[in-house]
């Protein structure tokens, strides 16, 4: 549950226990979503009139293709994460660009969009298999990470520039 009732908050901090699923409709529909729940752990509690203060953990997996070599790639994110929201009608409101605002009127302050916000800041946009891939070959496309007899690439390593120019001297 990331919905919390306002007024039980007011009177006292909630301990935050949910998961905000793939198949929630807080995704847009070209959002990179996380390829299981997203863990939410923490705790929530009233910052002064009109304002709410999340300190907690945000876990998850984020999926995608490695930009060297295209394979696909599963990367583990979690962030220790500080939200501050604070009431669209509040005082000083508009200035506190850090903040996550959230309708007073609503009678709940829904940590969703936040959190979709955070996931879309930290899941890593152009992953790596790993530090050192060494990506596609640029002349056959083969994966340069695999052997040759494993379907990587066999091309001959290109000639230096440098020794061609000295061999062109040589035969002079
Ligand atoms: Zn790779
Ligand atoms: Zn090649």
């Amino acid at each position: 549950m990331l919905s919390f009732d306002l007024r039980a908050l007011e009177a006292r901090a909630a301990v935050v226990d949910g998961a905000l699923a793939p198949s929630d409709p807080i995704w847009d529909a070209a959002d990179p979503r996380p390829l299981e729940p997203l863990r939410v752990t923490g705790r929530l509690s009233s910052a002064g009139a009109g304002h709410f203060y999340f300190r907690g953990r945000v876990e998850g997996v984020a999926a995608g293709e490695c930009r060297r070599c295209l394979t696909d790639v599963t990367t583990a994110v979690e962030l220790d994460t500080h939200l501050v929201f604070v009431a669209a009608d509040a005082e000083g409101a508009d200035e506190e660009s850090d903040a996550y605002a959230f309708d007073p009127e609503a009678g709940e302050l829904d940590l969703r969009p936040a959190l979709r916000e955070e996931w879309l800041l930290h899941a890593p946009s152009f992953p790596l298999c790993r530090d050192d891939c060494r990506g596609l070959c640029p002349t056959c496309g083969a994966d340069r990470n695999l052997a040759a007899d494993a379907g990587g690439c066999a091309c001959r390593p290109a000639l230096d520039p440098r020794w061609a120019a000295l061999r062109g001297a040589t035969t002079d």
